[in-house]
């Protein structure tokens, strides 16, 4: 072995949008990020760069105009990109996911409707669960679409922390219908919300209230969603009836926690590259510190910690790839690489003493942006929960 996260079978073309995304992130990315991420600047530069490599359609099939490509590949492309900066795989992150989420779920209108333009970036996505009351707690949502008429409803409701809610084009938003179902999740329906980008009123009622201010993960814009009596037609719920609004939205995570691992495993390759860099070029007591056990032990647990994120990670796509129900894996994956992305990026800060502290060295923008992806897509309670209810499924007692 030679260099860590390495995948092995990737066919050739894999191989070439790999080589291609990892010298885009190379000259285009990490010699801008941050100076972006500080400015809180939207990269759209790098965006307009990332459309014109065919990245917003990477999933998307062929016949509508996107390459088709499998989830493993868009997992080790978002690995690249957050190996640059997490906000620039932030940007491909919802608008896959939505994409997928029409791909599985959408009736034919809404995939002749959507997909084209996703596939070329002119519509973006975003997806949007959580509201100020409640993340985990999804069966819980209480924005409201009541029928108005026989084709159309009436949304109220206010909806929080919508990675690109102001820059996207389409919200999956998810909503409480009232089908009388016992099971609160049986009466949650996602409908699809086309707005122009920007901030304030958008439609008649949908506000995006302002861009929130975060610790890290700047440049990209997270809002909330205000619906005040939005007039949504019946057309725009995804699949086209009310209803199945919780399995959609859980299938959407389920690849997201893929493409979370492969954030997190971007940002800890990063952290090890600056780690190992920086320890063999600063000296203390007559040699580099590299050269104390106590640091180089540090860099071969950081390296283990990359290399076992980056399978977990690889397997996790790769079942999903195969048709399998990969929710064990992708909870797994999720978990593991995020704790461990978290794990690496603060040994990687110790080893650049005081330095580290700097607003001039990187490692400070990765200590910021690690920690939102031990909740991001669920937190590691969550996936816990995940886990364990497959394991006790799989291994249940006679
Ligand atoms: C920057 C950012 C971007 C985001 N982007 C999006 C987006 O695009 N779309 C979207 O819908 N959401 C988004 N979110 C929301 C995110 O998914 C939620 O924050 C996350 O799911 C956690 O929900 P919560 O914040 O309400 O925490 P809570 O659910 O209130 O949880 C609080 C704490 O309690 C723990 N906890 C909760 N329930 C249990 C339990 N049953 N057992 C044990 N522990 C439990 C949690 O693990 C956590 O530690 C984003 C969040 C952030 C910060």
């Amino acid at each position: 072995m030679t260099r860590l996260a390495q995948t092995l079978g990737l066919t050739e073309i894999q191989t070439e949008i790999l080589a291609n995304v990892r010298s885009f992130v190379d000259k285009q990315i990490i010699p801008n990020a941050q100076e972006l991420e500080h400015a809180d600047e939207y990269p759209q530069a790098i965006v307009d760069g990332m459309g014109e490599m065919g990245l917003f359609g990477l999933m998307i099939p062929e016949e509508y105009g996107g390459l088709g490509e499998s989830l493993l590949t868009y997992a080790l492309c978002v690995e690249e990109l957050a190996r640059g900066w997490m906000s620039v795989s932030g940007v491909i992150n919802t608008h896959f996911i939505v994409a997928y989420m029409i791909r599985q779920h959408g009736t034919d209108e809404q995939k002749q409707r959507f997909l084209p333009r996703m596939a070329t970036g002119e519509v973006r996505g975003a997806f949007s669960m959580s509201e100020p009351e409640l993340g985990s707690d999804v069966a819980a949502i209480k924005t409201t679409a009541k029928r108005d008429g026989d084709d159309g409803y009436v949304i109220n409701g206010q909806k929080m922390w919508l990675t690109n809610g102001g820059s996207s084009t389409l919200v999956a938003a998810l909503v409480r219908t009232e089908e009388g179902h016992e099971k609160p999740h049986k009466n949650l329906t996602t409908f699809l919300v086309e707005k122009p980008a920007g901030f304030g009123e958008v439609l008649p009622g949908v506000t995006i209230p302002r861009k929130l201010d975060k610790m890290g993960y700047k440049g990209i814009d997270t809002t909330e969603l205000i619906f005040d009596g939005y007039r949504a037609p019946a057309t725009d719920i995804l699949g086209g009836a009310p209803g199945r609004g919780f399995a959609h939205m859980m299938d959407g995570v389920e690849v997201g926690r893929v493409n979370v691992s492969a954030r997190a495993c971007g940002i800890a390759q990063r952290a090890f590259e600056l780690g190992v860099k920086y320890a063999q070029q600063r000296s203390t007591f007559g040699k580099p510190i590299a050269d104390h056990q106590a640091i180089a032990f540090s860099l071969a647990e950081m390296a283990t910690k990359v290399e076992a994120a980056h399978l977990m990670m690889v397997n996790a796509a790769r079942l999903k790839d195969s048709g399998e129900r990969n929710d064990v894996a992708a909870g797994m994956a999720k978990y593991l690489c995020s704790e461990y992305c978290a794990e690496v990026t603060q040994a990687s800060f110790r080893i650049h003493g005081g330095y580290g502290y700097s607003k001039e060295f990187e490692i400070e923008r990765l200590m910021r942006d690690a920690p939102f992806l031990l909740i991001g897509e669920g937190t590691s309670e969550i996936q816990k929960q995940i886990i364990s209810k497959g394991l006790l499924r799989e291994y249940r007692a006679q």
